[in-house]
This record gives structure tokens, sequence and C-alpha cells, in this order.
């Protein structure tokens, strides 16, 4: 999928939505018995629908559904537009008369930057890069690295994906990824410690819900990602800054496809006995609205409706995946602090991760003096400053 060979890409995603569409009935099935189970759950316990018990599950203690839709009709306003540019400048880049959607993963014509070394080198540039960070990654990292709680080597049969989570009693951060050669194992590297990081910060308060907090965990995973920006060079040299744009651009593009999600969620619930060819007009009905450029050339499946099936969010955890754009609007403040400083804001992401799930969402970033995503014209004004950084990068020597 992610070959330089235009026809090897639209194959493999054909082949990949062959295997969904072989299976048709099957997601329908188990995704109509997961909504109207919640669904029963929800009236059982009191709740209108599962919407609410779901942002309860989720821990959002003041949040309601008008804030997120708050959040995606602004999405919908500056961020659609943003996006739509975005990749108009990758087709050019890609010099391909129309950007098609087993385009969207390749951002440069000549290969994609790569890492330097193997896992080991990655290992240690990050020893380095923790050190030099602050006192409390330092200890972090040596930890986790002296008790060798870490698996980020991939090998037959080993389970797919990246987590970090916590193991025993006296709570060792443990990060597990699956290392490719590709940039995305620095970037997930580092989204992993971010949580894991966390967890280490607030491990003495012994509460589960305070050291993994399930309503703000990506907000220190995606700030992470941006605080290790000064030592990328250690990782890519020369190729600096076509990981960079990279990194920033791929972040971006996320926002359209979250907003889809997050409303598709809320529509299964609100309407869950709709059919299953409801379900599908509605998702291509939002496609077309965050993703007016999606050119599916022809792929009937998808042109169906059915490209959900492949985020299993939406099949095991409902209204999660918003916030992995939420986190990530947050972290472009503090990568705009970065900016303007030259030093990570390393002691109020320490205050942050502290804090943990002691706070809520929307109480971490008052703390740390970020804008929330729920008010109104917050996005466009980070947008303006992400895309003043874009625009300076000359996106066609690259
Ligand atoms: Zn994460």
């Amino acid at each position: 999928m992610f070959s330089a060979n235009r026809s090897t890409r639209k194959e493999a995603f054909e082949s990949k939505y062959l295997f969904f569409q072989n299976n048709q009935k099957e997601f329908d099935r188990i995704l109509d018995e997961l909504v109207k189970v919640r669904h029963q759950m929800a009236l059982k316990l009191g709740y209108p629908s599962y919407i609410e018990l779901g942002y309860h599950r989720m821990h959002r203690t003041n949040l309601t559904p008008a804030d997120y839709k708050k959040y995606r009709m602004q999405v919908k306003e500056v961020g659609v537009p943003l996006v739509n540019n975005l990749r108009h400048k990758q087709q050019e880049r890609l010099k391909v008369e129309k950007l098609k959607y087993y385009d969207e993963h390749v951002f440069f014509q000549t290969p994609a930057p790569k890492p330097k070394g193997d896992f080991q080198q990655i290992l240690k540039n990050y020893q380095i890069v923790f050190a030099e960070l602050s006192p409390e990654t330092s200890s972090f990292y040596n930890e986790i690295m002296s008790k060798d709680n870490i698996d980020v080597q991939s090998r037959p049969n080993k389970f797919g994906g990246a987590f970090a989570t916590y193991i025993g009693e006296e709570v060792a951060p443990y990060m597990y990824c699956n290392f490719n050669g590709s940039s995305n194992d620095v970037r997930v590297f580092a989204h992993e410690a971010g949580h894991a990081f966390q967890f280490y910060m607030t491990r003495d308060k012994n509460i589960h819900e305070y050291i993994i907090p399930y309503d703000s965990a990506e907000l220190f995973s995606f700030t992470m990602e941006r605080l290790v920006w000064p030592w990328m060079e250690l990782f890519f040299g020369s190729e600096v800054e076509r990981y960079k744009y990279e990194h920033l651009t791929q972040g971006l593009m996320y926002m359209p496809i979250a907003s889809v999600v997050d409303e598709f969620e809320h529509y299964l619930y609100e309407f869950p006995n709709a059919t299953a060819l409801q379900r599908k007009q509605q998702w291509r009905k939002l496609e077309s609205e965050y993703m007016p450029e999606k050119d599916y050339d022809q792929n009937e499946f998808l042109e169906q409706g059915m490209g959900f099936y492949e985020y299993s969010h939406i099949f095991t955890t409902p209204f999660y995946f918003i916030d992995y754009d939420l986190a990530h609007f947050c972290s472009l403040q503090m990568w705009k602090k970065q900016q303007i400083d030259g030093v990570p804001p390393i002691n109020s992401f320490i205050s942050m991760c502290k804090s943990g799930g002691s706070l809520s969402f929307q109480d971490l970033l008052v703390s740390a003096n970020l804008n929330s995503p729920f008010e109104e014209d917050s996005l466009p004004t980070i947008l303006e400053e992400v895309q003043a950084w874009l625009n300076n990068m000359d996106h066609q020597k690259f």
C-alpha cells in the first residue's frame, strides 16, 4: 500500500478491501449487534441513549455531545479546506493528474525518509533525547531500559500495532512497538514513550484512573511526538526537514476522518434501529462532507459507503477515535510554544503528566494554559500558525 509503484498500490488496496467485501454480511451483523446491545445497556441504566453512557465510559465528566459538535464544525469550516490544499500539494509532488485513494499514503515521489541504523540505534538515540530533555524523562528511560520493559522489534507471529501500559504493583511502565524500518518507528516510539512517561509520573497516586486517564491519554503521547523534534536530526540526518514536513502534514490530514468517525458514531447510537444500508449511506454522506476531494476511482465497495469496516474503534471503543485529533490539536499548541521559545515546553508538560487523570481533559488544558478545542475559533488560530510554517517549506524540493 505504500509502494512507489502506483499500480502495485492500487492492487494492494483492492485486495485489502476485497477481504472486507467478502465478509460484508458479517461486519454488518457484528456492528448491528454491538449497537443494539449497547443501546439496551444504556436504557437499562436509565440513560436516554448510548451516547450519554459512552461519554461516561470515556470518563468525560464535563463535556457533552454539543462540545464535540462545536469542534467538528470548526473542522468543517477551516480543517477541510486546509487538508484539501495539502492534498493538492501532494498531488503536485506525486505528479499525478488526480490524487486517488491509493495515493494518499505516499507523500513524496522519492522514497520516504527512513531512520538511520537499526532498532538499537533508534534506542540509543532516544537515550540521548530523554537524557537531554529533562531529569525526569532521563530516569524514566533508564528504568524502562534497565528492566527491559520494552519490546519493539517485529518478529513472526508477534501481535501487531503499538501500545504502552504498566506492569505489576510497582506500576512499571512498559512499551510495545513493531519496528519496520520506516520513519513511523521513530514517531511511534515517541508516542508510546509519551504514554509510558505519563504513567511513570503519576504512579505514586496509585489509582488506575489517574495513571491511565482515559479522556486525555492521547494528549501526552501526541505532545511527546512534538517535544522530541529538536533531536530528529539524530535519526534522519539530512532528511530531517522531510520527516518534519511529513509528520506535521500527516497529523493534519487525520482531522477530517476523525470527525467523520465521530459524527458516524453519534449517528449509530442516535438511530440504533437504522438498517445496514442506511448506515452505509450515512458514512458516505459524511465522507463527502468532510473529505470532498476523496476519489475512490470507481471502487464500488468504497463508493457504497463500506469504508468504515476498517476502523476497529467503531466496533470496539465508541467515541475514542476523535480524541486522537483533539490531542493533536493540543500538541500543536505545545509545538507552537516550542517554535517560539526554541526549547520544548517541558515544565508545563511534566506538570500535566503529574496531574494525569486527577484532572479532566479540559482542566488539564487550563493548567497548561492551552486553548480548548471546544472554544469557538480555537482551531483557526493554531491552523494559521501551522500553515505559515508549512508555507515556508519548499515542498516541491521534497
Ligand atoms: Zn496513543
